[in-house]
Parts: structure tokens; C-alpha cells; sequence
């Protein structure tokens, strides 16, 4: 079991990447809290994978991440996936959707990491190394992509917070990554899709721009993610690492 003796906590778990990334780290041994704002989805969650420890969670409310901080035990792994996409260019851009989206985005994972970093120091003096890993995306500092604006400007943000936290704490047993998924079918993709003027055409042109010939599921995600909240990559740290069926050759 590759987390055998690890607790890791994972946000916006209640469906896509960070369900699937809680399941196969509950399969591989951690023991998991899963953090979402939808308790319905937590629910349904906590009752097919019982071992799977369930918190509804607002990445969004201080208060609240700073009070799960309290009462959790130590962490040895933190992925901070929650995020949401805006569409639209520049001219598109109102202060309320930019200000939302670094909010959801960037800010979530600052107060997260501030919240849970301290207790982590403490149990990487024992264990040797603890991991954070932060979701950004190709749409980032790594590609632009039309009508991704705020949604662009974000992720590249997390790059760089993770680079930083990562140069602060290398020395301190805590690593900070960064995943950069490409085009991965979960439910926000399935809505993005539906809500577009010819759905089928849209899957079409969004499966058309993935030079390996399909979307990317959860499953193409989650073995890198294990393998970045592991042991196995204990002298990996500052990195983005690109799963992006060869948008970017
Ligand atoms: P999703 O967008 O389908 O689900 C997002 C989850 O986040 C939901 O369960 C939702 O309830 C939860 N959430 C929303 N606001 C929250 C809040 N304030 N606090 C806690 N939870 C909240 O899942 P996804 O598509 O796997 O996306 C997960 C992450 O991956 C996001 O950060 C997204 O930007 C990023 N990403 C997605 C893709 C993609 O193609 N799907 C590609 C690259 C990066």
C-alpha cells in the first residue's frame, strides 16, 4: 500500500478529480477526508467508501478551514483541488468574477495551506517529508486558451504560490506540486458541454483539440496524484507536472 499510515485531506471531493484522487488514495492505504461544499455528493461518497471520512467544507469560509485545521489530526498530504472555470475574454471580465475566482482559485489554497502548513512541519520532523499538492491546469502560465481569462490567470497564480511554498519549506521536510490537467470529463466538463448553443458539437471540438484522440478521464489523473501525496516522490518538490494528452507536443 503506497499511503499505508498517511492521512490526507483532499477539497472538492465531492465529484470528478478530487473524488476519483480520494478514492485511490483510500485504496491505497491513506486514510482520507474528503472535503466538499455539497454534502449531497459527500453523502453518496462516505456511503459507497465507508473508510472515507467526509467534511463539507467551504474552501471559501476562513473560519471554517482554520477550524477543520484545529480539530484534524496532523496531516501528512493536502491536495487542494477545489476551482471553478469562468469562460469568456478580457472584455468579458466583471471585478465580481475575477475577484470570485481568485477567491475559489488561489485564495482557498493560501488559506488552506496557512491553516494545515504548521501541524504538517511539526509531523514532517518525525515522518520525514509531508506533501501539498495544488491543482492548476495546461489553461495556465503553461497555455493560453481562448475564453479562459480569469480561469487562465488563476492556475498560473497556483503555479507560482506553489513554487513558493515549495522554496519555503523544502528544508522542512514539506514538498508543494502543482498537477496541470488537460481537458478531463467530469461533471463541470459535462455541464460546460451541455450548456454550450450545440452540445454535441462542443464535446466534438473539445475532444478534435486532444492529439492523443480522447478526453482524459479521472483515472488518468489519479495515479499521479498518488504518487505525488506518496513517499515515492519524496525529492520532488516546486514542480507543475503536465497530463495533457499532447495538447502541448
Ligand atoms: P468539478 O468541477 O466537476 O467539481 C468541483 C467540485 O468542487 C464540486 O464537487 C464542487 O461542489 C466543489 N466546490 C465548488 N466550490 C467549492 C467550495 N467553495 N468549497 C469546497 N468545494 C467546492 O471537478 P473537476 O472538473 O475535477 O475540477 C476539479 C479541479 O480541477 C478544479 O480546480 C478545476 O479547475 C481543475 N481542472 C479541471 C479540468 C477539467 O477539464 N475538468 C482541467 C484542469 C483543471
Amino acid at each position: 500500500m503506497r499511503l499505508a499510515g498517511k492521512t490526507i485531506l483532499i477539497t472538492a471531493a465531492g465529484q470528478g478529480m478530487g473524488r476519483a484522487a480520494a478514492i485511490a488514495c483510500a485504496k491505497e492505504g491513506a486514510k482520507v477526508i474528503a472535503a466538499d461544499i455539497n454534502k449531497t455528493t459527500l453523502a453518496e461518497l462516505a456511503n459507497e467508501f465507508p473508510e472515507i471520512q467526509t467534511h463539507v467544507l467551504d474552501v471559501r469560509d476562513c473560519k471554517a478551514v482554520d477550524a477543520l485545521a484545529d480539530e484534524l489530526p496532523p496531516l501528512d498530504g493536502l491536495f487542494n483541488c477545489a476551482g471553478v472555470v469562468h469562460n469568456g475574454t478580457i472584455l468579458d471580465v466583471t471585478e465580481d468574477d475575477w475577484a470570485f475566482g481568485f477567491d475559489l482559485n488561489v485564495s482557498s489554497m493560501v488559506r488552506m495551506t496557512r491553516a494545515f502548513l504548521p501541524k504538517m512541519l511539526e509531523r514532517a520532523k518525525t515522518t520525514g517529508t509531508c506533501s501539498i499538492l495544488n491543482m492548476s491546469s495546461m489553461a495556465s502560465s503553461i497555455k493560453g486558451f481562448t475564453n479562459r481569462t480569469i480561469y487562465g490567470a488563476t492556475k498560473a497564480a497556483v503555479l507560482g504560490l506553489t513554487k513558493a511554498v515549495a522554496a519555503d519549506f523544502v528544508g522542512q521536510g514539506v514538498r508543494c506540486n502543482a498537477l496541470c490537467p488537460g481537458t478531463v470529463d467530469t461533471p463541470s466538463l459535462r455541464g460546460r458541454i451541455d450548456s454550450a448553443a450545440d452540445p454535441v458539437q462542443a464535446e466534438k471540438d473539445f475532444i478534435a483539440r486532444q492529439p492523443i484522440g480522447r478526453l482524459a478521464t479521472v483515472d488518468d489523473m489519479s495515479p499521479l496524484i498518488v504518487y505525488l501525496l506518496s513517499d515515492e516522490s519524496s525529492y520532488v518538490t516546486g514542480q507543475g507536472f503536465l497530463v495533457d494528452g499532447g495538447v502541448t507536443i
